[in-house]
Parts: structure tokens; sequence; C-alpha cells
């Protein structure tokens, strides 16, 4: 039964190619969360547009998390890279926010993990993701240079992709 929904979820998910021109962005979100709740007691975060962000990102108000997004920079981001990356940067931070749920202040490490993991879980390619980071991602105080950041991605993906036999 699983497999079947997992199949039908890939069939009608973000970055079929079939499917491509006709689903929006936020498709690529639903897809993150969904995969989250397959492995999860997880409760979705809002999601809604800022321009100022740069991809995603997660924060918590008080008991309020959201996930902002932008747009236009996530639709670049799937030209340039293909919308497995977009599913990627939205699964970084539902990583986030599968932990703040658990009571944990995950790392930038910790929440590519989570991506390498739903990527992994929803049966897609990893590479786009990594392709990004390898290409725009900014080491900084909080953020890991793009090689130990496809690493993490890389370990939650060979995680997760075992857990559905794939
Ligand atoms: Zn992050």
């Amino acid at each position: 039964m699983r497999r079947i929904l997992l199949a039908i979820l890939f069939l009608l998910s973000c970055g079929h190619a079939r499917f491509d021109w006709q689903l929006p962005i936020e498709s690529c979100y639903d897809d993150a969360i969904v995969a989250a709740k397959l492995l999860y007691d997880f409760s979705e975060p809002s999601l809604a547009t800022n321009q100022k962000v740069r991809g995603a990102s997660f924060i918590t108000r008080g008991t309020t998390a959201v996930v902002f997004y932008n747009r236009k920079d996530l639709w670049r981001i799937q030209e340039q890279y293909g919308r497995d990356a977009v599913v990627g940067i939205f699964a970084h931070e539902v990583g986030h926010a599968i932990d703040k749920q658990r009571g944990i202040n995950s790392s930038e490490s910790d929440a590519d993990v989570h991506a390498g993991c739903l990527i992994g879980i929803l049966g897609r390619n990893p590479e786009p993701l990594k392709a990004f980071f390898r290409a725009e991602s900014r080491p900084s105080a909080t953020h890991p240079k793009a090689s130990v950041r496809n690493n993490s991605v890389e370990k939650g993906y060979l995680m997760c992709k075992r857990l559905w036999g794939r």
C-alpha cells in the first residue's frame, strides 16, 4: 500500500517531467511535507512568500512556524538546476521544522541531512540540490561550505533511500 501511494505521489509530484510545466512551485513544498509526514508525527508550518529571503527560510514566532520562500528565486533555481533542487531547498526548511517540533534547534548540517532524507523518501535525485550548493551556497558562521553541505545531503539521502528499498 505504501509503495502504491509513493508511486502515485511520484507521478503527481512537482518534478515529474510530464507535469513540470503545469505545476506550481509550491507543489515542491507539498512533496517535502508529505515525505516528512511519512516519517514523523509532523504538523506542517504555514507557507508564505517573501521577496527578501534567498530561496527559502524557516522561522518560528512564538508558537507559529512559517516557511518563507522567494517565488522568483525558486523559479530561477528550477530553471537552472532542475525541480529537485527546489524540492531539496524546501526539504531543508522542513527539516528545521521537524527538529523544532521535536525540541531541537537544528544546525544547517542537520537540516541538510533531513533534506537528503526527504529527497530519498520521495525517490528524487539529490544531485540538483548539490549542484545548487556547489554554485551558490555561501559559507558563513552558520552555513558550512558546499562540500560539507553536500556530504550531509548524501548521508541523509543514502540513509532514507534504503528505508524504502530503492
Ligand atoms: Zn537552514
